[in-house]
């Protein structure tokens, strides 16, 4: 019996392929979840509707995080498809690329504003629409965060302070849905090679120093996130809330 067998499980941030969001739904299907993706709008539809055909996906829904009307609608949808829901993934981030290069200073207060709307705002905003749905039903919420809410890395600036609020909102949204048994985790992920990672300057000269350094001596794999997301989503991590997971071959534990 798979370990995810019996529960339902929304994700948003499926855009492709190479997509974190993807290898955990491959991965929640094989243990045996139902699984509905929410994809961000019709730009990405063509290529996630083939995807999702082909795990047995049958509930896609499109929602742009930045509307409380598209989320409320995307629930709603669940609510009314499943009568509830036991995992939500949360793997959406997005920041304007001429802001992921060069200086902060050169951050906008626009570019600010839809950064951390995007990539922090919105897991809020999806807790709160999930909180109902997961009554009685011990829910996992897993967000996907990155080293740069911690520590500097060139080019990421803005999006460094975005996964800042993103990992002190899975603290407090722990705190706060605990008392219901839903449970808050991040994961975050060494470089891989996505669409979001394309955006960030010098993306190749990070990872090439990440496989150099870090004790296992190379990337991490989609599915290497995928495998962390499975015992975050299961019974098996059901003592373990507020928590930021490292799947980075343990770069983070680098001094110098
Ligand atoms: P990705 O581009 O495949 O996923 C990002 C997703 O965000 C896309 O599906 C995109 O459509 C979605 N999105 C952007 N704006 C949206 C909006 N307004 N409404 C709805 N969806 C929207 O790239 P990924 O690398 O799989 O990124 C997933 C998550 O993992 C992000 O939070 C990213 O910061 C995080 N992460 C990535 C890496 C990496 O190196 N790739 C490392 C650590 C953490």
């Amino acid at each position: 019996m798979g370990l995810l067998e019996g529960k339902k499980a929304l994700i948003f941030g499926v855009a492709n392929d190479k997509s974190i969001a993807w290898a955990v739904a491959e991965a929640f299907r094989r243990e045996g979840a139902e699984v509905a993706l929410a994809y961000a709008n019709e730009a990405v539809a063509k290529r996630v509707m083939p995807l999702a055909e082909s795990i047995g996906v049958t509930l896609t829904l499109p929602c742009d995080v930045r509307s409380d009307d598209d989320l409320k609608a995307t629930f709603a949808e669940i609510q009314k498809a499943w009568g509830g829901l036991d995992i939500l993934v949360h793997s959406v981030a997005f920041a304007n690329k001429e802001e992921l290069k060069g200086s902060i200073l050169n951050t906008t207060r626009e570019g600010f504003n839809l950064a951390l709307e995007i990539s922090a705002y919105s897991l809020i905003a999806m807790a709160k629409e999930a909180a109902p749905l997961m009554q009685g039903r011990d829910g996992s919420i897993i967000s996907m965060t990155y080293y740069g809410s911690t520590k500097v890395f060139p080019n990421y600036n803005v999006m460094g302070v975005a996964k800042a609020a993103l990992e002190a909102s899975v603290r407090y949204l722990a705190e706060g849905m605990g008392p219901d048994g839903v449970r808050v985790n991040a994961i975050s992920a060494g470089p891989l090679r996505t669409l979001a990672s394309a955006g960030v300057g010098g993306f190749t000269q990070i990872a090439g120093i990440v496989a150099g350094k870090a004790p296992l001596r190379r990337n991490i794999s989609q599915e290497e996130v995928a495998g962390s997301a499975v015992y975050l989503a299961s019974d098996l991590s059901r003592a373990v809330t507020g928590e930021v997971h490292f799947v980075d071959s343990g770069y983070n534990i680098i001094g110098l």
